[in-house]
């Protein structure tokens, strides 16, 4: 999508702080942490969010959930713990509406919702 800025880190055209890269996945720091490990997982193909993945999608959200655990070891999170976590919509607090996963670690994380 033209006007999307994850497309636009997908594609190179504004910077993004890659960690990884596959030909289904860009991962990138989160320009603004809320974790000392804060990244993003982004399918480079357009999905606006969970809800819009189909049965076709689902090699890819396997291989995404398996990166997030991958990307925990490397940056050192996975034996203290981390989270994973995808915003969905309006009220799920969703600011980008293309699909992404955050993992977060290196602090102890809060409970919270809200
Ligand atoms: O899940 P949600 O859509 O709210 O998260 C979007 C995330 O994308 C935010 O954590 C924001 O800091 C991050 N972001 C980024 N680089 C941008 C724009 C947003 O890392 N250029």
């Amino acid at each position: 999508m033209s006007d999307c800025i994850f497309c636009k880190i997908v594609a190179k055209e504004i910077p993004g702080e890659t960690v990884y890269e596959d030909d289904q996945v860009l991962a990138i720091k989160d320009i603004n942490p809320q974790a000392p490990v804060h990244l993003l997982l982004i399918t480079k193909k357009h999905i606006t969010s969970l809800n819009e993945v189909s049965s076709e999608d689902e090699g890819l959200m396997g291989h995404i959930l398996m990166l997030a655990q991958k990307l925990a070891q490397k940056f050192g999170v996975a034996e203290s713990g981390y989270r994973v976590v995808t915003n969905i919509g309006k009220e799920g607090g969703q600011a980008v509406p293309h699909l992404h996963f955050h993992v977060l670690g290196g602090k102890a994380l809060g409970v919270h919702i809200d």
